[in-house]
């Protein structure tokens, strides 16, 4: 791939949007402007061809076969597993699990982990704008293990209270479970601080990913966290698909979650003794063709250059930011210093669930709702907001489109003043 190709030399853009073949689709007879990145984002030909490709030329089951396509199927899956090792700059490859995406990986964590290693009275540290699936998992173990939960408070612009945090940690905290980005206000969280502070206070760091790993470069050793996790399907890659990175030490230590072949090493109905990691958290027949799929979505971005794809998002979301700031009657939720590519928003008298259904009228896909992140919507004292959320291939036309179709929804509801 060609990375300078795909930037317009006019505009220094990415010029990619040819390489996803569902944007080319017609809704309601409009063009898709399609701003659902954050709950999954579209496929590049290359992802949907790879998978295809392994079901018509290599599939067979990995790790068991003596046979040669089974041998074949298997280096294509550990290749995807050094893939992702290199995208998240891992030391080494047994550090990465392959997971059905970020929610099982957090499980895989809280379960192993936590139902091991926490006692009663030790402290889970949380920040207030988690996604349910890092606020449940905990919550589950907590109860099984009497570890109790710790949240720090975020401001308005929706920003981490870093002081709050500071005080939180004590000697009793075990464990700090952050996201990377928000999904709810796209605040991007100082992450190798909140490492360096939780470690002096000899705590480990769980990072959520899933909405971090597809906008910029991802250094798990940079950022000192213990685990690391990610959705496949947030990266232009497939569904059912995702991977925890854990620190060696930390992961070799770690007891199995689930049960079943391929995580064992002799079984007897006495005694079962258990493979090394990574397998031993990798029961049962994993989605091979998830990570031929994912690893061809790394190649996809790599090739372009993670800090390209950063750059333009970058300039997309201050693009939008200006233009809705100049709609009256709109509120940003979620603005802070450091964001990635998400406008989560309001507007004063209409719903987001019907602003959402107007602008799917102009072929506008957004979300609308409480995105999973119902502390957030309680800590702003709204039912929910409006977010369109940007991967590489928006542009300005899409945000052209955005404002377009919220001054119509305005209009229909009788709120429109004039766009300024
Ligand atoms: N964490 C964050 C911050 C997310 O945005 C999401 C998906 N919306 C998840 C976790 C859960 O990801 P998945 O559903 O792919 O497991």
């Amino acid at each position: 791939m060609n990375a300078p190709g795909y930037f317009s030399p006019a505009t220094g853009h990415l010029q990619q949007a040819a390489d996803f073949p569902i944007l080319a689709r017609k809704i309601r007879g409009k063009r898709l402007v399609y701003l659902d990145n954050g709950a999954t984002t579209q496929k590049p030909t290359s992802v949907i061809d790879a998978e295809r490709d392994f079901y018509r030329d290599a599939n067979a089951n990995i790790h068991r076969g003596v046979h040669s396509l089974s041998q074949h199927a298997t280096d294509l899956y550990e290749a995807g597993r050094e893939r992702v090792r290199s995208f998240l700059n891992a030391g080494r490859s047994e550090e990465i699990v392959f997971t059905r995406g970020t929610t099982e990986a957090i499980n895989l964590v809280a379960v192993s982990w936590g139902r091991t290693q926490l006692k009663p009275g030790d402290e889970i540290i949380l920040s207030g704008m988690e996604h349910h699936s890092n606020i449940v998992p905990w919550q589950l173990i907590g109860e099984q293990t009497g570890a109790v939960l710790r949240v720090v408070p975020i401001s308005d612009r929706g920003e981490l209270d870093m002081e709050a945090y500071g005080k939180l940690l004590g000697p009793r905290t075990r464990l700090v479970a952050v996201a990377h980005v928000s999904n709810a206000l796209g605040t991007v969280n100082p992450i190798a601080e909140i490492v360096r502070q939780a470690h002096a206070a000899g705590a480990k760091v769980l990072v959520d990913g899933a909405q971090a790993v597809a906008h910029q470069a991802v250094d798990v050793q940079a950022l000192g966290c213990d685990f690391y996790v990610f959705s496949g399907h947030k990266l232009y890659g497939p569904t059912g698909i995702g991977a925890l990175y854990a620190r060696y030490e930390l992961l070799s230590a770690m007891p199995p979650w689930q049960g079943g072949g391929d995580m064992i090493r002799t079984v007897s109905f006495e005694r079962t003794t258990y493979a090394d990691i990574p397998q031993r958290f990798e029961a049962g027949t994993p989605n091979i063709a998830g990570v031929i799929g994912l690893a061809a979505a790394i190649d996809y971005v790599q090739g372009l250059g993670m800090d390209r794809i950063a750059a333009h998002e970058q300039a997309i979301l201050a693009y939008g930011t200006d233009a809705l700031a100049r709609l009256p009657g709109l509120r940003l939720i979620g603005t802070a210093h450091d964001k990635a590519g998400i406008l989560s928003f309001v507007v004063e008298g209409i719903h987001p669930h019907d602003l959402g259904t107007i602008l799917d009228t102009e072929g506008i896909a957004i979300r609308a709702g409480h995105h999973c992140a119902m502390p957030v919507m309680t800590r702003y004292g709204i039912p929910g907001t409006a977010r369109a959320s940007l991967a590489l291939y928006n542009d300005e036309r899409d945000i052209d489109a955005l404002v377009a179709g919220i001054l119509k929804a305005q209009t229909m509801f009788g709120k429109g003043g004039k766009h300024e």
